[in-house]
């Protein structure tokens, strides 16, 4: 059975993330995404509202789900037994910072990191607009699934 990781903030999820781990269930048996936990950085959903966001959006989808970890991703995968980290693609700055990641990951482990790339109607968008158009009160409902709530947001 093929397993692949989605790791990310997923503060909020997008229609980008969401676009990815979709067309990730055409690749691989199960899709875990996993909420990385950084103790340093200051996230605008908590991990219980990330969590509920992406659950909800794939309830219906028995191939997806949902879990956090803390340390080195590789770390995670081989703990839980998964051999592939998806990652999604925009542009040539993702191209980069994603490239030097998954070559250190490879020397630290024998995994595979399989990239998507976007879709062209979700390229533009990231989690860090999101949060910007939440804190000025735009329409930030284009931009993520149905199931992303801002009620309980601290903006
Ligand atoms: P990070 O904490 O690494 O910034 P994110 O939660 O923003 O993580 O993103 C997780 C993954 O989703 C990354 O592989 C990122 O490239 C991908 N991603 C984010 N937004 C999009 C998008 N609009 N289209 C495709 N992939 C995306």
């Amino acid at each position: 059975m093929k397993k692949a990781i989605f790791p990310g903030s997923f503060d909020p999820l997008t229609l980008g993330h969401y676009d990815i781990i979709k067309r990730g269930v055409t690749l691989f048996d199960e899709v875990i995404v996993a909420i990385g936990i950084n103790a340093d950085k200051k996230y605008m959903f908590s991990l219980e509202q990330r969590k509920k966001f992406i659950e909800d959006a794939f309830k219906d989808e028995p191939k997806v789900s949902v879990v956090s970890y803390k340390g080195l991703t590789v770390d995670f995968c081989k703990k839980i037994d998964v051999h592939f980290i998806l990652r999604g693609l925009r542009n040539p700055a993702d191209f980069e910072f994603e490239k030097a990641i998954a070559h250190t990951n490879r020397d630290l482990a024998p995994i595979e990191t399989v990239f998507l790339l976007t879709a062209a109607n979700t390229s533009y968008i990231s989690s860090s607009i999101v949060r910007d158009v939440i804190r000025n009160n735009g329409n930030y409902t284009l931009l993520v699934p149905k199931s992303v709530r801002i009620k309980n947001s601290k903006k």
